[in-house]
């Protein structure tokens, strides 16, 4: 897949998802990811059936509250978080399973400076203060621009 994005750093970050190797997931320990409109048209049409896939605490939580809560990130709402994970996360993102995860989570760690340019989350670089594992760029030999041809063709349709 040849995709014209330019990545600030591309040729000099370095990531490897280890979900299931090592990460527990831990990018959606207290994550709240905003979402667009268009995500929680898709997301209400499918709720019934995601209820069934969460945790106890997060489905009673969404339940009687919904899935968003008043925080907001750039206008947009944010996803809730139960006993300090991401309402959507059971042992991974119930969500991803359906095609449904939001764009926020499906770009990371892509993301866009203040200049609009994208670039690839990294420890070091642009005054990063997420300290996981994974955005240290000496924890993997692999190459971002391998590990990130999703991401990188994703970014590409919001640019
Ligand atoms: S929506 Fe999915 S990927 Fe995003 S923080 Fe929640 S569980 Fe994690």
């Amino acid at each position: 897949m040849d995709v014209e994005l330019t990545v600030l750093n591309l040729s000099s970050a370095r990531f490897e998802c280890t979900f299931g190797r090592g990460c527990e997931g831990i990018c959606c320990r207290n994550g709240r990811p905003m979402m667009y409109p268009e995500e929680t048209a898709r997301l209400d049409g499918h709720l019934p059936e995601v209820l069934e896939t969460l945790r106890p605490a997060a489905k009673a939580l969404v339940s009687s509250q919904g899935y968003l809560s008043r925080r907001r990130k750039a206008g947009l709402p944010l996803v809730r978080v139960a006993e300090g994970w991401c309402v959507f996360f059971h042992q991974g993102c119930v969500l991803h399973q359906r095609g449904l995860k939001p764009a926020a989570c499906a770009l990371f760690p892509l993301s866009k400076d203040e200049h609009d340019n994208w670039y690839v989350r990294q420890k070091g670089y642009k005054g990063e203060i997420w300290d996981l594992p994974c955005l240290d760029p000496d924890s993997s030999t692999l190459p971002a621009g391998q590990s990130l041809v999703r991401e990188i063709a994703l970014a590409a349709t919001f640019s």
